[in-house]
Parts: C-alpha cells; sequence; structure tokens
C-alpha cells in the first residue's frame, strides 16, 4: 500500500479555516482550535499542514473520533457535556482519554504523517507543562 493510500485510510476529512471552530476559538480565547465534528476534524488559526506536523495533536483528535463513533454523536455529546459540567475541560474524562492516546498513539502517527516526533510532552504530556502543546479542543 502507498503512503498516500495509508493516509486516505487512517486520516479522516479536515477541513481548514472552518467558522465552527473559529466560533470555539473565540469562545475559549486560543490562537488555534482543531474541533470534532463527528468524523470530521475542523481547523481554525491552524493549517491542515500544521496540524498534521503534530502527532499527538493528530492523536488526540483521532481519539475523540473513536469516542464519537463508540457511542453514536448524540449520546456522546450528551455524555461530554455533562462531564465538561460536572469536572471542566481538563478533567473531562474523554479529554484524559484522548490526552492518553496523543501520548501513545503519537510515535504511530509520526510514522504514518511521516514526520518527527517532537520532544516534549506534547498534548499528550502533564499539564501545563507546555502551554504552547497544551492547546484546549472542542469536540462537537
Ligand atoms: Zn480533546
Amino acid at each position: 500500500m502507498s503512503f498516500k493510500a495509508l493516509l486516505t485510510v487512517e486520516l479522516p476529512r479536515i477541513v481548514e479555516h472552518s467558522p465552527w471552530a473559529r466560533i470555539a476559538r473565540w469562545n475559549l480565547k486560543q490562537p488555534n482550535v482543531a474541533m470534532v465534528l463527528g468524523k470530521t476534524i475542523h481547523l481554525s488559526g491552524v493549517t491542515r499542514e500544521q496540524f498534521l506536523r503534530e502527532p499527538s495533536w493528530v492523536a488526540h483528535e483521532m481519539c475523540h473520533i473513536r469516542q464519537v463513533q463508540e457511542r453514536g454523536l448524540l449520546r456522546f455529546l450528551w455524555e461530554y457535556l455533562v462531564e465538561s459540567a460536572r469536572v471542566g475541560y481538563y478533567a473531562n474524562r474523554f479529554e484524559v482519554e484522548a490526552r492518553e492516546a496523543g501520548a501513545r498513539d503519537a510515535a504511530h502517527y509520526a510514522a504514518l504523517l511521516a514526520v518527527p516526533l517532537p520532544d516534549g510532552p506534547g498534548r499528550g504530556g502533564s499539564e501545563q507543562a507546555s502551554a504552547g502543546h497544551n492547546r484546549p479542543d472542542v469536540v462537537v
């Protein structure tokens, strides 16, 4: 299988300059946001190319896509919002799981995307370890 075919199989659709992600970005006051809407990753403040250069971020969003697929969108949305209201963003179990996936699967996506695995904790790392790498994201 060619590299391009692998990408097609593994990566979902990615929308740049997404108005939905821009709204989330304004709400969160973040310079860049990746947001999962069903099976699509929506970006604002970051290009597809920049996003795909951060394997732990890709792994994090891919975990959210799995979470949506496992539960169905409505159930996932409901559980995510309840969890957010209860414990906030960081302790939200869906975010905890996605951060773990970000750390665990980063090497896989780095190999898949043919990009270097960055030093440091990335999105799977410890809290506040690197403000630039612990970008909040929104899952819808
Ligand atoms: Zn997340």
